[in-house]
């Protein structure tokens, strides 16, 4: 694994080949391992400059608390806080008879009814109802979202899918598909909104250059904001 000296600080990191990608990107994991994903052809003599050139970013994530960067454990049990578009919810967990698990909103009480199991697989099954729960919501929200701000960044999608990612909360591909992670739709509707607005103008500048901020900031003039919530926030979502 090739290393990088910043200083007194040593970063080791891999390089992953990336067909789709137009421009080099680097990832940083939740165990903290740093990947650099090049687009094909691309230079690899040209990834340690890349690294120099991100050092102060690249130095601010490895050295934040852990904590920051560790998905929440949860048990998934009566009692544990979860989020749904900003608004703090109570999990209730109820073991029945039924066959199909349900879930309902009574107020801020988020009731699970779940078929009987054995206890241990309990959390296992509680956390893939709830995920394709929140799945469903952001279903029904996201494309509402994405049709309100096409008109105004004068682009929209030639599809449009909602996925589970580890470390990131949407993309915009090149041939036009927008992802969204679900897990975006336990933020608040102003941080998903900048969610959308972010993917949406990458079809018109698939890059993170000056314009595509600009641009951005025309529609979201606050959307810096917006964006230090995920960085705040962000790995609560991540269940
Ligand atoms: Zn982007």
């Amino acid at each position: 694994m090739p290393i990088i000296t910043f200083g007194t600080t040593t970063i080791p990191y891999a390089i992953e080949e990336r067909p789709r990608r137009q421009h080099p990107a680097i990832q940083i994991d939740a165990t903290r391992q740093v990947t650099v994903l090049i687009p094909q052809g691309f230079d690899p003599n040209q990834v340690e400059p890349l690294l120099h050139r991100k050092a102060r970013w690249l130095l601010k994530h490895l050295t934040t608390p852990q904590q920051q960067y560790t998905a929440p454990a949860k048990d998934f049990v009566s009692g544990e806080g979860f989020l749904l578009r900003g608004h703090p919810l109570r999990l209730k967990v109820q073991r029945n008879d039924a066959i199909e698990p349900n879930v309902t909103l009574e107020g801020r009480k988020l009731l699970v009814t779940s078929p009987l199991i054995r206890v241990a697989q309990q959390p296992i099954l509680v956390r893939e109802i709830l995920t394709q729960w929140y799945m469903q919501q952001a279903l029904e929200l996201f494309p509402e979202r994405i049709n309100h701000y096409a008109p105004m960044v004068g682009a929209s999608p030639t599809r449009f899918k909602i996925a589970e990612y580890k470390s990131r909360w949407g993309f915009c591909r090149e041939d036009g598909l927008i992802a969204l992670n679900w897990r975006i739709i336990q933020a608040p509707l102003s941080v998903i909104d900048y969610v959308i607005v972010h993917e949406l103008t990458h079809r018109r500048y698939p890059h993170h250059r000056q314009t595509f901020w600009d641009a951005v900031r025309v529609i979201l003039p606050d959307f810096e904001v917006r964006k230090q919530w995920l960085r705040d926030h962000g790995a609560e979502l991540g269940w």
